[in-house]
């Protein structure tokens, strides 16, 4: 086993089995890049590989901190719909770039089983995509769209924080994720809005990538204007 690796003993709550799952050590994990919507690319080994628990006997699947938190109703839900499903792969050993997608993918599934928030839905999206980009695959863009469609109806309608997000960095991530998808105009809006936030104070980092991604969208649109 890699030894930047150690195993949890963890039990499913919709079957009752009890399996190992991999979890990367974090001082293992040496960051290489990060990118404007904060994905980081990592040197090695990536610890977001590991984030997903998956049930080897009945696939379902959660990120660790919400696997065991189940309502009754939604037990009841995802009882029935993975009673005597098989899974098809491995997910408690050391995972590649393709388990770590299809191991997310189970996870949006069992998010819309459950009817997760649209903020939980944005965060495995965009994770999700992050393991295309890694991957260099044209999926990235669709995953990028639903969690930005997500992010904009949870910023209408959820209490904030949006997972770790506060109002700046949201505002500024919706910015961002329309930049990156072509949306340029609602881009230069929510970067507007994130320079202007009460929260850029206690947010300075926030602020400055705000503003620059402001001007950078201001030049891209400029540019886009001039070709037509
Ligand atoms: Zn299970």
């Amino acid at each position: 086993m890699n030894n930047s690796l150690y195993s949890k003993k963890v039990v499913c709550p919709i079957c009752g089995k009890q399996f190992s799952s991999m979890k990367a050590k974090i001082n293992s994990c040496k960051v290489k890049k990060r990118d404007e919507d904060f994905c980081i690319h990592y040197m090695d080994l990536n610890p977001m590989y590991y984030d997903i628990f998956v049930c080897p006997c009945c696939a379902y699947a959660a990120p660790e901190n919400t696997f065991r938190e189940l309502t009754e109703e939604e037990a009841g839900i995802l009882k029935e719909a993975f009673s005597g499903r098989k899974v098809g792969r491995s997910f408690c050993s050391e995972r590649s770039l393709d388990d770590a997608i299809a191991a997310y993918k189970l996870a949006i599934y069992t998010a819309e089983l459950r009817k997760a928030s649209a903020g939980t839905l944005a965060g495995l999206c965009l994770k999700l995509a992050w393991l295309f980009r890694f991957k260099g695959d044209k999926q990235e863009e669709l995953f990028l769209g639903y969690s930005l469609r997500n992010y904009l109806e949870a910023f209408n309608k959820e209490p904030l924080p949006i997972g770790n997000l506060n109002e700046i960095s949201l505002m500024y991530l919706i910015g961002e994720l329309s930049r990156r998808l072509g949306k340029l105009n609602e881009a230069i809006t929510w970067f507007g809005k994130a320079v202007v936030s009460p929260e850029r104070k206690e947010n300075p980092k926030i602020e400055k990538l705000a503003r620059e991604q402001w001007a950078l969208t201001r030049s891209q649109h400029m540019e886009s204007e001039k070709n037509e």
